[in-house]
Parts: structure tokens; sequence; C-alpha cells
């Protein structure tokens, strides 16, 4: 292995939109030395991209990689996507901070979204997060947020009532102390409790603390369905007041009865940037979403967390509510979409997992049992562990928002292994750049841009997401005929045309197969204050 790389004649698209261009880059010492053309290799290991794309390192915007992370250091089908940098700590999952009251909520919180977790994969900090990462070592680059429930865990648990003036000060400096050591910025969840149970002056008091140290308020807003425009006004009041920059998480609009609906949410933040707002937001290119089945229940049910859930259920009238908020209650998810449109993705325990890849209507009907008692059957027996595909998005709507200048790329993905994922965790990059591109959502310089310099510039990360001299050599290397294979029923596949991907100069994927090398780190800007 050599530290001193010469790729040699490729098609290079700097990720800033510019227009692609045949030169050799040098790489020496982990950082791009030198973009001209013929370049003399000297000692230097050759690669002849033989007029392949060379980028730089596509940056997954959103992603709930936090604990595979430590378990596949490797991360093959992110790697094999091109993808260098990955943004985790999204929808106010994160596996940090823990206080020894908060640590069985934290991970019972975690494994609801990602299934079963130790507690000794939650974590006191950022800084024990990072050091655990460090000493197994990582493939890719990582950002990670501060989740605002593993704030809210810390301080109040799962009561669902506004935290006090001494609670909630309590809660920022938990936060500012994850920011001050290196963490991205904050997560908020606002349809999952207890993130969801947070008043004004508690998510403007956080957003205030980071936007203090000069980081992000990240935001699942509370509503994509009927309320999507009040939840972009909410989110968009608190960067406001906050002065706080902010991404507004997997822009969608969900539902039949709302499609449509993305123009209009795109002008609320064309003019909130016009008066000052500094907000952009991600969006994975895929018409269905991915969740756990916990949310198809109202944020009031997990009142308490997942045993007191799991209590009232056992009482029939509380249960028969919870079925009339779940189906009947005409802005529901279920009543929106449908249970046929509700498919059953991953669960953690084993007696369930013929159940993955079918839908609730059919596995009920399967079972001889309604939909609704399947889902109360599957939060008992998995723990609350099930997750859930949910189509209900359209393509109009989908392409209007990644189309959008202020668009970037998040797979959202939710990484367990053997179960039946939504594809995404293994073909966004590729498809953005394969198929959508060749379907003119967007030329490649501009489908770059958007998994690379538009996320770098969010993040912060001024040595990432373009390739000019002196920038870290996050690199990739792949064909015109890139291509995402993960559908919906084969979720699994890995895509084609990628051939090699660097990490600071170290390949990770080379002739396209992983490495297993794990030069990453975790990528964080220590602050004052
Ligand atoms: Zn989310």
């Amino acid at each position: 292995m050599t530290d001193h790389l010469l790729i040699r004649g490729a098609r290079i698209i700097d990720g800033t939109g510019a227009p692609c261009f045949h030169s050799d880059l040098r790489v020496q010492d982990g950082r791009i030395a030198e973009i001209k053309p013929d370049l003399p290799a000297g000692d230097a290991e050759v690669i002849d991209a033989d007029g392949r794309y060379l980028a730089p390192g596509f940056i997954d915007a959103h992603c709930h990689d936090d604990l595979i992370c430590l378990r596949e250091p490797s991360r093959v089908e992110k790697a094999m996507q091109g993808v260098t940098t990955l943004v985790v700590g999204n929808c106010s999952f994160s596996l940090y901070p823990k206080t020894s009251d908060s640590a069985d909520s934290l991970r019972q919180h975690f494994s609801s979204l990602l299934g079963a977790i130790d507690t000794s994969e939650i974590f006191d900090s950022f800084a024990g997060y990072r050091n655990a990462l460090h000493a197994r070592g990582i493939a890719l680059n990582m950002v990670s947020l501060v989740g605002h429930a593993a704030l809210r865990l810390s301080v109040l648990g799962y009561d669902r009532r506004a935290a006090t003036a001494e609670e909630r000060a309590r809660m920022q400096a938990l936060l500012a102390r994850q920011l001050r050591d290196g963490a991205a910025g904050l997560s908020l969840g606002l349809v999952y409790p207890p993130s969801a149970y947070a008043d004004q002056a508690e998510l403007l008091a956080l957003a205030q603390t980071t936007s203090a140290h000069g980081k992000i308020v990240a935001a699942h807003i509370r509503s994509y369905e009927d309320g999507l425009g009040a939840s972009i006004d909410e989110f968009l009041s608190i960067l406001k007041s906050a002065q706080a920059p902010g991404l507004l998480s997997h822009l969608q609009v969900a539902g039949r009865p709302n499609w449509g609906a993305m123009p209009k949410a795109l002008e609320q933040l064309e003019a909130a940037r016009l008066a000052g707002v500094d907000v952009s937001f991600d969006m994975y290119p895929y018409l269905a979403g991915s969740s756990y089945i916990l949310q198809l229940l109202p944020p009031e049910a997990l009142e308490g967390g997942l045993p007191a859930l799991l209590t009232r259920l056992d009482d029939p009238a509380t249960r028969e509510n919870l079925r009339r908020a779940v189906e009947e209650v005409a802005k529901s998810k279920v009543a929106m979409i449908g249970w046929g449109n509700v498919r059953i993705s991953g669960t953690s325990n084993p007696a369930l997992k013929p159940l993955e890849g079918k839908d609730m209507h059919a596995a009920a009907a399967q079972a001889g049992i309604t939909p609704f008692d399947l889902m109360v059957r599957l939060i008992r027996e998995d723990g609350g562990q099930t997750t859930i595909v949910l189509f209900q998005l359209n393509t109009d709507d989908l392409r209007a928002a990644c189309t959008h200048p202020l668009h970037m790329v998040g797979s959202d993905g939710l990484p367990r292994p053997g179960t039946k994922p939504h594809p995404r965790a293994y073909g966004t990059f590729p498809r953005v750049a394969g198929r959508l591109r060749r379907e003119a959502w967007f030329t490649l310089e501009d489908a770059v841009r958007r998994m690379t310099s538009v996320a770098a510039e969010r993040f912060g990360l001024r040595d990432h997401g373009v390739i000019a001299a002196g920038k870290s050599a996050d690199l990739v290397l792949f064909d015109d005929a890139i291509d995402d294979k993960a559908t919906f029923d084969t979720p699994t596949l890995l895509p084609t045309g990628v051939h090699h991907v660097w990490v600071a100069g170290q390949a990770i994927v080379e002739d396209g197969k992983s490495t297993g090398r794990l030069p990453g780190r975790v990528l964080g800007r220590q602050t004052a204050s």
C-alpha cells in the first residue's frame, strides 16, 4: 500500500456543480495534491480511470447507521454506493448521551427503530461514542447529531409534559457538552416520543444552544401529511427565533389526499430564506418511507414508554380507543394510506421473521385476525422492535423536492442485517447518479453536487465534499452505467458501476469489492462556549 496515488485519465466532477473535465489527479498523504492532465507517475500507485467519472466521495446527509457502524465497521453496502461520509443521529435518535437513569430507556428507544441493542452500545457522551468507533475502526467518515430523545430521556424520561425551566437548563447543558466536543448539531423527531412531547420553549432553548455553537438543527417535523404546511412553519419559526441554521429531514408529502402540496412547501422554504432563515432539506429518491411500527400510534400512546403502552393495551376500552385513533381518525396514517400500503420490513423475534416482506392487510388475513390486532401482536411479541415500509408518496412531489436547489441526498436507511429493509439503504446514491440522472431529473454534475458539496457545506465539513487541491482525498470512481439494483422485493442487492472508493486516500473499495480497510474518522469541529 502506498500513500502516493495517481488516478489517470478521469472525467472529474468536482462536486460544485461545475462542468465535468478530463484530467489526472494525484493523491499524497491522504490529500488531493494536484489536478492536472498528464501528471508523471513517479513512484505512485497508478489507477487507470479509463474515462470513468471521478467525484468527491458521497455524503449520506441523513442516515441511521449509528449502531451498525459499531458492529460492521466496513459498512459494505454504503461503501459500494460510493459513500464516504455518514451523517447519523437523525430524527431524535442517537446512542448518546445517557445518564445512569436513562440508560435503559435510551436503549429501548433506539431498539424500537434498529432492533435489539446492548447497554454497552449506548454511551455517556459524544466523546465516548467517538472513542468507541475509533477504537474499533471505521471505514467511512462519520458526522453525528445529538438526538433530542437522548437529552429528554436523561432529564424527563418518558413523561409527557413540558419541561420546567430547570429541566430545560439541564438539557441545554447536556447538549452543549456534546456540541463542544464535536457533535454536528441537534436532531428533533417531532412525531417520535419523547421528542414529540416538547413544547416550543424547550425546542427554542435547545435550538439557541445549538446556534450558540454555530451548529445546525435538523428536524423530522411534526407532520408530512395534512399538517405539512403548519409543521414547516413551526420548524422555521424555531430556526428564526434561535437564529440557527436548519435542515428539514426527508421533505415529502405523505398520503394520497395531500399529494400535490410539494410546490407550496418549497415556496415556504424559499420565502423563509428570503426572510433570513438559513434552511435546506434532505430527501431520498423513493416513493415509500420507512419507520417503526409504533409510529402508527398517536404520540400520546407511548406516554411512560413501551411498558406503559403494553399495560394500556391490556385494557379493552383503551385498546378500542387506540384502534379508532389508528384506523378511523381521518388524518391518521393508516386511514390515509390503508393497511395494504404498510409492509412489515424488520422484526427482532425469530418467530415473526416469516412476516417480513408482507403487507399488514395480507399478513393479517393469513393469520385470521384484523390488521390492528396484528399490529398489537407485533408490538407485544417483538418488544416494539418492528420496522415498516410505507408506500405513501407520489412521483411529482418527489421529483419537485429532489430537483430543487435546496435539496441534498440522504438515504434515511435503517440498517438491520437479516431483515427485508427499504431498498434505499442499498441503492440511494447509484439511483441518483444513475437511473434518475438518465431520466433527466438533473445533470450528472448536479446529481453529484446534491450528494457532496451541498451536504458538506451544511455540516461545516470544510475538508470534504469537493475535489480541489488540499482537500481530503475522499473519492469515488464510477462508470456511466452506474445503477441501483435493490428493489422493495429484493432490497439488499448491491449496486453496480462503482469501481473504486477512497477515504483519506485509502481504498475502501477496489475493483468493485470492499477491501475491509478502516481509514474513516468521526469528523467534528470542537467549539468553545
Ligand atoms: Zn425521520
